[in-house]
Order: C-alpha cells, then structure tokens, then sequence
C-alpha cells in the first residue's frame, strides 16, 4: 500500500513513512493509492470479536510491510490496555433505534486516545528500531494536545511540544497537558486562539530546514495514522447492529474532519453506512458548505464544545481530493483559494459530497437544552460535543428502521462547568482521573509568533542533536 499526497507534488510513501512524516512536503496531507475491500463476509466476521482483533483485520491491509503480525498484534494490545471498559467502544441506546458511540473510556477521557495510543507505540516501535528520534509538534483545541501527551509520556522515541490556546481550554483539559512531570512532554500556552496555534504549527512544518534539522514529525489529525485507528470502531460497533446485512448511520460531531473522515474511509472499504452527518456547533463551516456549496471561512467563537471550535476543518481537503477525482492541482488550488478566505465547490464535486453526507448544527443553547434532555429521558450525562451530535442526528434522522449511530465523542466530566449549567449536575471524574485536581501543573506561555515558538521548541528537543 503506497501514499499519496492531496497536493500532488510530494513523494510517494509507504505508511510506516507517512505516519512519521504526518504532513506531505507540498503541504498535502497523504491518502492510500486505493482503497483496500473487505468482502460481506469478512464484516459478518468481526461480530462478537474482541475490539483488538477487529483492529488487527481492519488496519492491517493498510499497512505494507511496516510491522510483522506479531508486532502489530502486540501494538494494538499496548495501545488499549489502559482503558477503562472491556469493550473499549461499548455502545449505550438513547432511544428506540438510536445509540451513542462511547468513546471515552481511554485515558484521557475523548476519542483521541484510541488513535494517540496507538500511534504513540507505533511510533516507539519504528524509531526503536533505528535508533532515531523524533520531535511532535501538534496543535489542539483541548484534546489531541492531552491525548498525544498521555500517550508519549515517557516514551525515548519522542519529544512532543503542544501548542494551545491560551485560557482558551477546558480545566480538565488544562491539567491533562500541564501535570505529566515527564521531561519529553512539553505543554505550551500561546497567546492567539487554536488557528494561531494551527498556523504556526503549519509554518513549523513548511520550514523545511526547520522541519529536517528537528525530525519534526505531526500527531494532528492530519497524520494519516490517526484516521486509520477511528475507522475501527465504525466496523465494530456497525457488526454489534447487524452489518453488514443491515445498514447503519452515523452522526459525528465534527471540528477538523477526522473522525468522519475515518467513517467515509469504513465506507469505502465495504462497510455499509447509509449516510455520515456532519455535526457542527456554530462555527458551522461545513453545515454551510453542504447547505450553499460555498466554503467560506468566518472566523472562530468560541462555543461549550471548545474541540470543534474551528474556521478551518484540515482533513476536508482529504475529501475534497477525492472529489475533484484525486487531482492534486486542483486540490491545490482549492487550498489556495480558501487561504484567501473561501471557494466554491463545483457542481459535480458538491452533489457527490451530498450523496455520501449529511449536515446539522447545534448553538450553544441546543446543545444545553440536549444535555438536559438526553438526562431526562435516559439518565445519561452526555458532554457538549456528544450532545451537538444528537442534536444534529435528530434533525436528519429520516428513515427510523435504520439504526443511528452518534459518536460520543468525551466524556461529560471533561466539560463539567457546561454541563452542569446545562442540567443540574455535576459529572464527576472516573475514579481512575482521582488527583488531577491535586498535582502541580508544568506550562510555558509564549507569544503567537513563529520565532519565538522555535527557538523555545529548539531549545529543548532531544531530537536537534
Ligand atoms: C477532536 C474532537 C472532536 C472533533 O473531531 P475531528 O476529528 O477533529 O472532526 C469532537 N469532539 C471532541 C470531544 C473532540 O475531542
């Protein structure tokens, strides 16, 4: 399996080497050549296994030669060993035909482990071999940055640098980045909102003298890595339904297009998912673009679900390659045009988006009103994002014999200000967080400026040398 970038102007890679790199050298980001198929049969085959091994068949046609099946078996069983639910993606129903995806059982209490886990000892185990050393430099909105450091913690093969906004993260968040007290984890508060912190890790990585002499390496959602890990729990959760002799939906709350872009990718390789919503809070980029075709940027407010607080949603251009028929020119262009504030989709470009994708939108005062909703009827606490989900999904529900899956994307206790305001209680943490509250917390703040952010980044990475 060979990788290619959207962009249509960097090398060819094989995964071990896309997943090190993370961006391509054009600026793109990489995708597989082809999309690998897994026959009806070999759907029906996941039902009832355990979730490492349904992992262990869905990525590994992905993989190329990157890891033996000893190796790979041994990874994923790494990666998920610390989370706190045997099913590790166990779904919960919110109503006749409807569920909720939770995948907050990890260790820091949002989907993002299930991917940062893994990659984390991916990462371990392709460096350890060649005695190399990288530096991770990701950007977050709140829980890439706490995910990427719980799961690098300690590890020789990498120093990782975390770039958020500065009082602009949940508390919880906060403590997640700043109180690991391993010397290879960095948190850094910049003062500008999560695009700043995006752009200039973008500019880290453009900077290509930069990027070779720090062995830069990209965790973000746009290492493709990370995508492949979430296509996992659509295969497990859809056969836990009926797959593949039943279809199924899915609502995902959405900020930089990732986790539906790994729902698109479960799609493509056979699993039948009848629509994939889009779920945005008010920084409705997307919901406007399925609705007028234009994608227009329009700034960032801030919201209760801070992790789809986003004006530009980065793994859109994954798909956006796929519909302008995997041309990396065009791709380009499009990029280009949006750096100078929006585009249009072409026709047949936007049809197809509207064919596999659906859209909703929640503001801030239907995602309250959810919340309290969802604990009446069910007794569930569900968090902000989640709950933007549920919102969406029942405004694009349509056919009620279809099953409708939304991703539970946090736990409620990560938000626990939003939520209580929302319906009266306070969600505590699992007993496994216990002391998060208590330890000291380790931080640097800097300014949004891209000198200033490198030399901090030299000065402290292993990786320089
Ligand atoms: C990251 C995140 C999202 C958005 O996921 P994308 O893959 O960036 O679209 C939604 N909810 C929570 C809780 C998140 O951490």
């Amino acid at each position: 399996m060979r990788y290619v970038s959207t962009r249509g102007a960097a090398p060819t890679l094989s995964f071990e080497e896309a997943m090190l790199s993370g961006l391509a050298r054009d600026g793109g980001l990489y995708v597989p050549e082809t999309w690998p198929r897994m026959a009806p049969d070999a759907i029906a085959a996941l039902a009832g296994l355990p979730y490492e091994e349904v992992a262990r068949r869905v990525m590994t046609p992905f993989l190329g030669d990157a890891f033996t099946a000893d190796e790979f078996a041994a990874i994923v069983n790494r990666a998920y060993a610390g989370f706190g639910h045997a099913a590790r993606a166990p779904l919960a129903q919110v109503d006749a035909n409807d569920w909720v995806l939770e995948l907050h059982h990890g260790p820091t209490l949002a989907f993002k482990d299930f991917a940062m886990q893994l990659i984390g000892q991916m990462f371990e185990l392709s460096l350890g071999r060649s005695g190399g050393r990288v530096t991770i430099v990701g950007a977050t909105s709140g829980d890439t940055g706490s995910a990427a450091i719980e799961a690098f913690r300690g590890l020789d093969a990498a120093d990782v640098f975390i770039l958020y906004p500065h009082g602009r993260v949940s508390e919880v968040q906060r403590r997640q980045m700043t109180t690991p007290q391993e010397a290879n984890v960095h948190a850094i508060a910049v003062e500008g909102d999560f695009d700043a912190c995006q752009a200039l890790v973008k500019a880290m990585f453009n900077d290509l003298d930069f990027r070779d002499r720090m062995k830069l390496a990209a965790v973000n959602s746009i290492n493709w890595a990370r995508i492949l890990a979430q296509v996992v729990y659509y295969f497990s959760s859809a056969v836990a339904l009926g797959a593949p002799s039943r279809s199924i939906m899915y609502t995902v709350p959405t900020g930089n297009f990732g986790d539906v872009f790994a729902g698109h990718v479960a799609r493509a390789m056979g699993l039948p998912i009848e629509r994939l919503v889009i779920a945005t809070n008010a920084n409705d980029i997307l919901h406007r673009t399925l609705e007028t075709g234009r994608h227009d940027r329009a700034g960032v407010q801030a919201t209760t679900s801070p992790s789809m607080d986003i004006e530009v949603s980065s793994n859109f251009e994954r798909l956006l390659f796929e519909l302008y028929g995997c041309d990396g020119a065009a791709t380009s262009q499009l990029m280009a045009e949006l750096k100078g504030g929006g585009f249009v989709l072409r026709q047949g470009a936007l049809a197809a988006l509207r064919e596999g994708f659906a859209s909703g939108r929640a503001d801030v005062a239907e995602t309250a009103a959810e919340i309290a909703r969802v604990r009446e009827t069910t007794g569930m606490i569900v968090d902000p994002h989640t709950a933007v989900g549920l919102v969406a999904a029942r405004t694009r529900r349509g056919d009620r014999a279809t099953p409708m899956v939304t991703l539970g994307t946090a736990h409620a206790a990560k938000f626990p200000d939003a939520v209580e305001a929302a319906c009266g209680v306070r969600p505590a943490l699992p007993p496994r967080m216990c002391g998060l509250y208590d330890r000291a917390e380790r931080v640097t703040v800097a300014p949004d400026n891209l000198m200033a952010v490198q030399t901090l980044i030299a000065e402290r990475s292993r990786a320089a040398g």
